[in-house]
């Protein structure tokens, strides 16, 4: 299969799981995962009617999509990866969406930013449902804290909530306690499931997946 054909068929499967799970078509929008991929590796998927793309380091997006974004117009660009307080401008000005604010010092950085550019970005909060030592993330414990924080000390709307869960587990329970800790925070978006699990992150409610190399091949 070349990558127009992978990500037809990660579409059609995304589309299975929505009618399966008794959800509308189109509930779960498709991120699709374009880090360590070219920019000629990315224009064919761009061409295969793919808008959402997510990349995970601030530098390697800056160096392939203010080009990719200016060949084509309605492109939306989520960072995935976590983000530095000295890269929140690079990032605000970059992307539309930040899925990975996850402590007090970069909710003030991306806050401001916000403000200074006059760039209404949207943002979720990270939840390390795992509490994995070695990955970013609120802790599921704080996560209706933070966002209340967020929300009313910092001036950061909160769209959603995003997790990753730990690779050698079944992601089921952590999917589900992201759908917990949404609805404790009155937040109707889930940024959950990957390549591996993104059918059962839609039966648990995703409202976008992030797939990488289920289109772009293995990295
Ligand atoms: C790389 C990455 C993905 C995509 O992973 P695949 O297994 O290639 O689909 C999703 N989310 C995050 C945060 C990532 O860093």
């Amino acid at each position: 299969m070349d990558v127009e054909a992978r990500l037809s068929d990660v579409v059609s499967r995304i589309h299975d799981s929505e009618r399966s799970a008794g959800r509308p078509l189109g509930s779960a929008q498709l991120v699709a995962v374009s880090k360590t991929f070219e920019a000629d590796a990315i224009r064919p998927v761009i061409s295969g009617g793919q808008r959402v793309f997510g990349e995970n380091r601030v530098q390697e997006a800056q160096s392939k999509w203010p080009l990719l974004k200016a060949e084509t117009s309605d492109i939306e660009l989520h960072l995935i990866g976590p983000l530095q307080s000295n890269k929140a401008a690079d990032a605000v000005a970059l992307f539309d969406v930040i899925e990975t604010i996850d402590r007090e010092k970069i909710a003030r950085s991306v806050a401001d930013e916000i403000r200074r550019q006059g760039r209404p970005i949207r943002v979720y909060v990270q939840v390390n449902t795992g509490l994995e030592l070695q990955k970013a993330g609120i802790a599921p414990d704080d996560t209706e804290a933070f966002v209340t924080l967020c929300r009313e000390q910092i001036g950061l709307e909160i769209e959603g909530l995003m997790c990753i869960p730990p690779a050698d587990e079944n992601p089921g329970p952590h999917f589900a306690l992201l759908a917990t800790l949404a609805e404790r925070c009155k937040l109707e978006k889930l940024s959950m499931g990957m390549s591996g699990d993104f059918e059962a992150a839609i039966q648990f409610g995703a409202t976008s997946v992030r797939v990488g190399s289920a289109i772009f091949g293995i990295r």
